[in-house]
């Protein structure tokens, strides 16, 4: 059986009903509230997603609590051996996870598979944990004292995570939180919630204490609980930049430590001097890879003077090319969108571009893959947009990419940093030393050098700067650490009594 059939052929266990995780076991909610899980390739319900209620968001809180004590204090190489099983685990049935990415986000196998691993490497990054929690030691700080900092966790630590990468961004977020000692909440999406379940049984298997993670179903009532809750400690959240701003307000009025991701509008330029066929064919796969349903999607490409025209050309070419149907099916490239409301947003800007100024070389909303039943739109392609326009200042999240056309380097670069978010960017050129200023001069988190999609390896960081990032600390890798621990200095020294006496003066160093 082939890796693909494999996956197709696994049912979920939560076909009928998804809900919660809470102290090692699977826990049906009794909130009385539930969504619809959409199979976004055919557009029928698949399932049904319960909402907890606070009442559930609190037992999960308390399974939580109980559990840290315990955990906290076993030992380093223990949790490390833990993390090392989940690795073995998560790679042995990457392709049973990519099935539930693809059947209900809608993401091509393939790139379902794309998603697992690149989660994986967070897992593999959090096996080295004792090594990451080494503390420092100042010996002889001043005669006979020594000073050192340890790391500890914080206690209770919360997720809340998006659609469009149900897999990789809970793991972006518990693996170093549950390496570093604390015990975690998820609340993933609930569009796509089943992986959560998947993914709390693997922990199990892999040696996880219950009540170290769970899983809590649900909505805004669900996330406005872990928000207020007195015992957590700490909430890392991905999702969109209206709703990322309220979670840091709130959350850090609260008390809590809050680093919270927000939405993206990811610019390419293309310089005059750069590869024609190599820039195309980097902004066809950034901008229309899932959809464009990606925070690092290519969503506007800069051509800079001459190379506007032919590089539209051949970006046009290949995207008739793309074959475009349901993700479980070998050979397409790009599925459908997540809802039925989602695809016709998105196909809305198609419409209303030509009434802003822009001109529609694409039109995703014609083409043939719309015949289906699911909540498909092909790719499309805006001419001459400008900033001002709905298309050009929204994050549309689909497969929509937008040509700015810049006269100069220096307007690409105006254009850039004048746009309120600033998650990923990428230049495409031959000129090293161009590539070196935009390095310099660019006001955004992630930029790549000829690569579109600057994905962060999980030994670096992940985290756009202004609107695409609130708080102090990016995620994952090193940031992620010292976001999931506090800092405790002790300064120590062991006297000989003797020598002891009373002085009132403020310590000086000796
Ligand atoms: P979303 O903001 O709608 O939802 C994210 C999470 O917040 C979900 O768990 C959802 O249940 C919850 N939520 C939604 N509305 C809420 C509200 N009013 N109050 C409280 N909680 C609420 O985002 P989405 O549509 O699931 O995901 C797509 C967005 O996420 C895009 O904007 C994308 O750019 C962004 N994203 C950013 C990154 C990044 O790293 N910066 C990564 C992935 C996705």
């Amino acid at each position: 059986m082939s890796a693909l059939e494999e996956a197709v052929s696994v049912k979920p266990a939560s076909q009928q009903r998804v809900s919660h995780w809470i102290a090692g076991k699977a826990v049906a909610s009794k909130s009385g509230r539930s969504g619809v899980v959409w199979n976004p390739a055919t557009g029928e319900a698949q399932a049904s997603v319960d909402f907890a209620s606070a009442e559930e968001v609190d037992e999960a809180v308390a399974a939580a609590k109980s559990a840290f004590p315990e955990w906290r204090a076993t030992a380093l190489s223990k949790r490390s051996e833990i993390m090392f099983r989940l690795r073995e685990l998560i790679y042995a049935k990457r392709h049973t996870i990519a099935g539930f990415l693809t059947r209900e986000h809608g993401k091509t196998f393939n790139d379902a598979l794309g998603e697992v691993a690149r989660g994986l490497e967070n897992v593999e990054f959090a096996c080295g944990i004792p090594q990451l929690l080494k503390g420092e030691y100042s010996e002889q700080a001043s005669r006979g004292v020594d000073v050192y900092q340890i790391r500890q966790p914080l206690g209770v630590v919360a997720g809340i995570t998006p659609f469009n990468f149900p897999a990789m961004v809970p793991m972006w977020m518990f693996a170093n939180a549950i390496a570093c000692g604390n015990t975690f909440v998820l609340k993933p999406s609930e569009k796509d919630p089943s992986v959560s379940l998947y993914l709390a049984d693997l922990l199990k298997q892999a040696g996880v204490p219950d009540g170290v993670f769970n899983v809590v179903q649900g909505d805004r009532v669900a996330v406005e609980r872990l928000l207020a809750h007195p015992d957590i400690k700490a909430i890392s959240f991905v999702g969109s930049t209206p709703v990322a701003r309220y979670i840091y307000e709130t959350g850090t009025r609260n008390g809590k430590r809050v680093q919270a991701l927000g939405g993206a509008k990811n610019h390419m330029v293309v310089l005059p001097d750069a590869d024609l066929g190599m820039a195309a064919d980097a902004a066809v796969s950034a901008a229309y890879g899932s959809a464009g349903e990606r925070c690092m999607a290519i969503s506007v490409v800069v051509a800079v003077g001459r190379i506007a025209d032919p590089l539209i050309e051949a970006i046009r070419e290949r995207i008739g090319k793309l074959r475009i149907g349901p993700g479980m099916e070998t050979g397409n490239d790009m599925g459908p969108l997540i809802t039925k409301e989602h695809r016709d947003r998105v196909a809305s800007y198609v419409e209303n571009a030509t009434a802003e100024g822009a001109v529609v070389v694409e039109d995703g909303r014609k083409h043939a893959v719309r015949e289906q039943n699911g909540f498909f739109l092909g790719p499309s392609l805006l001419d001459r947009v400008r900033p001002g326009m709905h298309c050009y200042d929204d994050e549309i999240f689909g497969p929509v990419l937008s040509v700015v056309r810049a006269e100069t380097y220096d307007e690409a670069v105006h254009i850039i940093n004048d746009h309120p978010m600033g998650n990923g960017t990428a230049i495409f050129t031959r000129d090293g030393g161009a590539a070196r200023q935009f390095q310099f001069d660019i006001e955004v988190g992630m930029v790549g050098i000829n690569v579109p999609i600057p994905v962060p390896v999980a030994y670096y960081s992940f985290g756009g700067w202004k609107a695409s990032l609130f708080g102090d600390l990016h995620m994952y890798g090193p940031e992620g650490v010292q976001f999931y621990t506090r800092a405790k200095l002790v300064t120590s020294r062991w006297p000989d009594p003797s020598t002891s006496r009373v002085d009132l003066g403020f310590p000086q160093v000796r």
